[in-house]
């Protein structure tokens, strides 16, 4: 792939930045030994082990450090650059790598898919009217996957059929993918542009410079580093629907369990509850979901964190912890009941709790719960929405209010416009998946993976297109992206 080139403003930034305007000591630490001054105007030797060390200063109370600036080598240069490799990350990485352009991805975990596979989800939702990279993935999945995965058209799939087929489409696109790696950071230039990210892993701090962005972190990582305003959550302390741990199970007969699985009948996930309370199990998901994959697989979604926010690391590894414990306790609670169940075990746990909501960032449109009520018709609309409102209880005692005015007044099939996916604040920023413009009741349904599919293809394709026509994402509309020639 060959070098991107670089716009005026791009190469302002890197004059700024070589000349040092921002720059401040640093150490380098060589072979265990503190580098000298001449080693360390050079950059760490990552094969070899060398970091950069961190100056700082603590205060005398211990209770603030002050860290010193340091020189943070540019690792790496795209004209687009996908933060967050789930459903919408991948979408959008592939449409922008497929429309020609230079596409890197940063993913914070070991494999693509994001909730697909790092959170065993199993089942896409809102995917059937879509075409596109939604239609070629279900494909995909089918084709590649388990009986099961035909039988419903790949919209129940195996996690590590979903990991393979990502890896293969984006390596095959040209998409240059770094995981293991967590954007922490965010630069924006006079002109409030977002010119470069930083990120960190086991190759230290690095720098990213690119064209255009796309957000696609779920909980609007990207757009908060860069100074985008969000809401967080409903009313005035923020909270957000529960977190799930979602896991793997084998060593039951489909046949004798059939009642339970969900995709055979909407009474499964009751009939499944009434049997964990017959067996004096009581979980924290009031409808325990059973879906099985391939021939003694399964997965089970039975577990709901209330009150964890997103952003309280300790809180979540609390929540990941207790719900872990749960699964392997209502699986040994299974196990007790014998019959069909006498053999039941675990056979994963997701790595990541499944967080439902992060932040929503404030974009150049807001879907709002009257959207979903009227039905939204927009001119530049990249998908049509289908699936129900559906906040999750955000206590034990259950969202009644919610559920009243919302849940019961329905909604009809609606627009999600190319400007609720442009970052309001900042420019050169797209947002794709959960974290787009909406408010709490309209993210409820939006936030299904069949829509962050088609957001991420529409974010990825605007993305090449105004690298490629030299504008910024705000100044296209949507009909010239759609009839912007794809290289593929
Ligand atoms: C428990 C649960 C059950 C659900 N059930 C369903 C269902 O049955 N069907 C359905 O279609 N949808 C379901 N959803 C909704 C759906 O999974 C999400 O809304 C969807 O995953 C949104 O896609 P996304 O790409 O925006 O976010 P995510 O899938 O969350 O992907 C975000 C990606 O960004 C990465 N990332 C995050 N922060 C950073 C960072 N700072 N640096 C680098 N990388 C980062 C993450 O590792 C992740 O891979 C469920 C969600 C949950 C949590």
């Amino acid at each position: 792939m060959t070098e991107p080139k670089l716009t005026p403003h791009r190469r302002t930034f890197l004059t700024t930045a070589a000349a040092g305007a921002v720059l401040g000591p640093s150490t380098l630490v060589i072979d265990g030994r503190r580098a000298t001054a001449a080693e360390s105007t050079h950059s760490p030797n990552i094969l070899r082990g060398e970091v950069l060390r961190t100056i700082g200063t603590l205060s005398v109370d211990e209770q603030r450090l002050t860290e010193a600036p340091r020189e943070i080598p540019v690792a790496g240069r795209s004209q687009v650059l996908v933060c967050g490799g789930g459903p919408a990350g991948i979408a959008a990485a592939l449409a922008a790598a497929r429309s020609g352009a230079s596409v890197r991805l940063i993913e914070l975990a070991g494999c693509l898919g994001g909730v697909w596979t790092a959170g065993l989800l199993t089942k896409i939702l809102d995917s059937s009217n879509k075409s596109g990279i939604m239609a070629e993935l279900l494909r995909l999945f089918a084709e590649r996957g388990s009986s099961v995965a035909r039988e419903t058209n790949g919209t129940v799939y195996d996690p590590e059929v979903a990991k393979l087929v990502l890896e293969e489409l984006l390596v095959d696109a040209g998409v240059k993918i770094l995981l293991h790696t967590r954007v922490v950071g965010a630069i924006t230039d006079q002109q409030n542009r977002l010119v470069a990210i930083l990120t960190e892993s086991k190759s230290g701090r690095q720098a990213w410079v690119a064209d255009q962005f796309v957000d696609c972190t779920g909980d609007g990582d990207l757009a908060a580093q860069a100074g985008c305003q969000f809401d967080v959550g409903v009313g005035q302390d923020c909270t957000c629907q529960p977190m799930s741990m979602l896991a793997l199970l084998t060593g039951v007969d489909p046949d004798a369990v059939r009642e339970f699985i969900r995709e055979t009948d909407s009474s499964a996930k009751r009939q499944l509850l009434t049997l964990m309370e017959d067996a004096g199990l009581n979980p924290s998901y009031r409808a325990p979901t059973l879906r099985h994959l391939h021939s003694g697989i399964y997965s089970i979604m039975t577990n709901h964190e209330y009150g964890v926010s997103a952003f309280d690391n300790e809180a979540v590894t609390e929540a990941t912890i207790r719900a872990r414990r749960e699964v392997h306790d209502i699986v040994s609670g299974l196990r007790k009941l014998g019959g069909p169940w006498q053999d039941i075990a675990v056979v994963a746990t997701a790595e990541q709790l499944g967080v439902r909501e992060g932040r929503r960032i404030r974009g150049r449109y807001q879907i709002t719960a009257d959207d979903l009520a009227n039905g939204l018709r927009h001119k530049e609309a990249v998908c049509r929405a289908t699936f129900a409102i559906d906040v999750h209880a955000l206590s034990t005692a259950g969202n009644q209010e919610i559920d009243q005015t919302f849940k019961t007044s329905g909604l009809k099939p609606y627009d999600i416009p190319y400007p609720a996916l442009i970052a309001a604040d900042v420019d050169g920023l797209l947002l794709a998946g959960r974290c787009i413009s909406g408010d709490f009741i309209a993210h409820s349904s939006y936030r299904v993976t069949g829509n962050a599919v088609a957001m991420g293809e529409a974010a990825g394709r605007a993305a090449a297109t105004s690298v490629l026509q030299s504008v910024l994402p705000h100044e296209l509309d949507w009909e010239r992206i759609k009839t912007a020639p794809a290289s593929r």
